[in-house]
């Protein structure tokens, strides 16, 4: 049935020309982006489908917003929105994803790790009438082996806990059709697992595999600790079972502590009451206070991500949108910029 849906979708797709919109997060990367925007144009150019760039300069410290300001008075393509600060890569993607016209989305980092070239097996995938096409990276290079293992291992880990099914090596570099977009945005959280977020939604979704390179220019913006945090995230925003592990740990306790509070009470009757037994109480009242201690600050974990979602506060702020000349052209003529239509492919001339 799946496939059949496929078929019809990919039938009706075959002779369409999408626009695309580049959605591009961006912090502290003055460095590269120049060489990005070159690389990244010359593919959509290639393409032939008519495109929108979104940048999203997310509270950088350096001249990445001068850059993009120039980088944009050569092209006409350009969209730069500005946020008041910076929010994290989740939330600029959000920014962008809100902003885009496009009747398919393609989410790309600006340091040329995912390579650009990948534009055209998705937009491929999209023909084939998929609504999701994302890379996945067959290796690393430049990555240490502990940043490979860790993630390798937080990936078995949240494919275990986790109801969603997360796929492995994959990151945000992707192309997303319209209702995959529309579905997507409707998830408001503020704790964004991006990858889960893209798995939950579901819809016909088709794996492109490729080998990715080493930043090209410019720092990580991740450390350990941040990494730690983000699988923290992941595995919370996911799933119950650390919740749970707490309940079946403590039932075990508690079964133990009977059977041996029995035994210590037959001794006590049988052979009299002398005092001993200062080892083991120690050992029993460490190991019950580590343990809850822990359960406590798992409980911690979730009550502190329920206070954030229960403030409601916007996603993210922007200071300022500068919309690309061809999108000042359009909102001149403001029924050619609906947001919800399908066949509108002229919606950005090329
Ligand atoms: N990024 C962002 N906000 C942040 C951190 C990163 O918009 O707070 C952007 C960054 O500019 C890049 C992408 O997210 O385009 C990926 O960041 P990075 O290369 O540092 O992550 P890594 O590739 O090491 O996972
Ligand atoms: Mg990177």
């Amino acid at each position: 049935m799946h496939h059949a849906h496929l078929k019809s979708t990919a039938a009706q797709r075959a002779d369409q020309t999408p626009t695309v919109s580049i959605i591009v997060p961006a912090y502290n990367e003055e460095m590269v982006l120049p060489q990005f925007h070159e690389r990244t144009r010359a593919v959509l150019q290639n393409a032939g489908c008519p495109y929108e760039f979104i940048y999203v300069n997310d509270g950088s410290r350096d001249a990445t917003l001068d850059v993009l300001h120039r980088l944009r008075r050569f092209d006409e393509h350009i969209t730069i929105i500005n946020l008041s600060r910076n929010f994290g890569k989740e939330a600029a993607l959000t920014a962008g994803l809100d902003h885009a016209c496009g009747d398919v989305v393609v989410i790309i980092d600006a340091d040329l790790q995912d390579p650009p070239e990948l534009i055209h097996d998705f937009l491929a995938g999209w023909r084939e009438g998929y609504d999701v096409v994302y890379a996945v990276r067959t290796s690393r290079e430049g990555e240490s082996w502990f940043k490979r293992f860790s993630s390798k291992w937080f990936y078995r880990c949240i494919q275990t806990v986790s109801d969603t099914q997360i796929p492995v090596d994959t990151g945000d570099f992707r192309l997303m059709s319209r209702r995959a977009i529309q579905a997507l945005l409707r998830l408001r959280e503020q704790n964004r697992f991006m990858k889960g977020l893209f798995a939950w939604i579901g819809y016909p979704a088709k794996p492109v595999l490729y080998a990715r390179d080493p930043r090209s220019a410019g720092v990580s913006k991740w450390n350990y600790w941040k990494l730690w945090n983000f699988a923290l995230d992941g595995i919370t925003s996911f799933s119950t079972t650390p919740l749970r592990i707490s309940t079946y740990l403590g039932l075990t306790t508690a079964l133990l502590a009977f059977i041996y509070a029995s035994i210590v009470v037959y001794k006590t009757l049988v052979f009299g009451d002398p005092v001993r037994g200062y080892p083991s109480l120690m050992v029993v009242i460490l190991f019950l206070g580590g343990v809850q201690l822990v359960f406590i600050g798992i409980l911690g974990e979730y009550l502190g991500r329920i206070y954030n979602e229960t403030k409601q506060r916007p996603l993210y702020l922007i200071d300022a949108l500068t919309p690309s000349e061809l999108r000042q052209h359009l909102s001149n003529s403001p029924e050619r910029l609906s947001l919800t239509g399908h066949s509108a492919s002229s919606r950005f001339p090329p």
